[in-house]
């Protein structure tokens, strides 16, 4: 279950709440395409001739800036130099303005299997405030046009906890949002990330702050909603129609091997975790130079447990606490006792035979949850 992740650092607009690494100047587009496809050559021999790739995904960024020749010639690079199983995800992340229909035909003609778009919102107001560069309708027109150009493995980004938007709305769009042709959803909570324009606007008073009251709020709506239509809640984020997980994503989570490619791509190889410089100018020189464009950090034994305690309790399927004391010889059964019978009370966890899960509720706080159970 190992996976290729390639990071296209292009938007055309900056969403003012995004931190994460992207350029709006497609000055170096061509350059950045051609380092990537030279990255993809250099670092081949990340995973062994006989490991085999179940998922492939284009992120970023927005890949959908990308002209269908670009992509072709990435995944001509990755399919000429990996072991690309038969049946692997193809992701490709996308933006719903740049989804014509013909567009969408080629995606799929060369051979991109699912697509996650970001539409985060259909209320017109709302995406104008985050500076989406698309309204309401062609991000429903997209969803249309993708189902008519034959894509069946759909997902779609939403954002909750806007200040402005109210618990009827919020519920209201997520239904709509549900009743398109889509098999999964990744919904989060809009949140204050250092040196985001977003901080900016509230420091000048500007934009109001995300309140947690509201965003509890929305939460609950959404997992109650997903429920109610038979979907699965798998992971703090993530909502599906049964079984139709992200496997990309999975793979994450279960601590697979993993490479990433492009200007601040993460790749894990079991042992270390790599990250290519996040300025697009620098990666270029990197890449030119021959030099490694990446920073590497060795995992200890428990920075590896930490991780899984983290990843696995934002998953319904939980964390395995035979597995941590067979393996790693760490008991948190019995190490934190009174903090696993104190969220157990409140009910936020639930423990059963070795399994310890969150509830609903505790998914609220996973990350608070799984700290207070790190190895230091
Ligand atoms: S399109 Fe995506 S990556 Fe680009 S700025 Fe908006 S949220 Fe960030």
């Amino acid at each position: 279950m190992s996976g290729i992740y390639i990071h296209i650092p292009f938007c055309k607009k900056a969403c003012f709440y995004c931190d994460f690494h992207f350029s709006v100047s497609f000055k170096i587009k061509e350059k950045i395409i051609t380092a990537i496809c030279q990255e993809l050559k250099k670092r081949k021999d990340f995973f062994d001739s006989k490991e085999s790739i179940s998922s492939i995904y284009f992120g970023g960024g927005t890949p959908s800036v990308l002209s269908i020749k670009e992509i072709d010639e990435i995944l001509g690079v990755v399919y000429g130099h990996y072991n690309i199983e038969k049946n692997a995800e193809i992701t490709f992340e996308c933006n719903p303005d740049d989804l014509s229909k013909e567009y969408l035909r080629e995606l799929k003609f060369v051979g991109i299997n699912r697509l996650s778009i970001g539409i985060q919102s259909l209320n017109d107001e709302h995406l104008k405030w985050m500076n989406r560069s698309h309204d309401a309708c062609q991000a429903k027109k997209s969803i249309e046009y993708a189902a008519e150009a034959g894509f069946n493995n759909i997902t779609l980004d939403l954002i909750y906890g806007l200040p402005q938007l109210g618990d009827r709305e919020w519920s209201d769009s997520l239904k709509e949002a549900l009743n398109l042709p889509v098999n999964h959803l990744s919904a989060y909570s809009l949140t204050m990330e250092e040196n985001t324009p977003y901080v900016k606007l509230v420091n000048q008073g500007k934009y109001k702050k995300p309140s947690d009251e509201t965003s509890s709020g929305h939460y609950q709506i959404l997992v109650q909603q997903t429920r109610d239509l038979g979907w699965e809640h798998y992971e703090v984020s993530s909502f599906c129609k049964p079984g139709n997980y992200s496997k990309h994503n999975s793979s994450y989570w279960s601590g697979n091997k993993y490479l990433g490619v492009g200007p601040s791509a993460h790749s894990y190889d079991g042992i270390s975790r790599h990250w290519n410089v996040s300025n697009n100018q620098s990666y270029l020189e990197f890449i030119r130079s021959g030099n490694r464009s990446f920073e590497t950090e060795k995992l200890t034994i428990n920075n590896r447990m930490n991780e899984y305690l983290l990843t696995g309790l934002r998953t319904k399927w939980g964390v395995d606490l035979k597995l941590l004391s067979d393996k790693y010889n760490y008991n948190v059964a019995s190490i934190f006792e009174e903090d696993i019978k104190y969220w157990t009370s409140l009910n936020w966890l639930e423990m059963k035979n070795s399994k310890m899960k969150l509830t609903d509720k505790g998914m609220l706080f996973a990350d608070h949850i799984s700290s207070t159970l790190f190895m230091s």
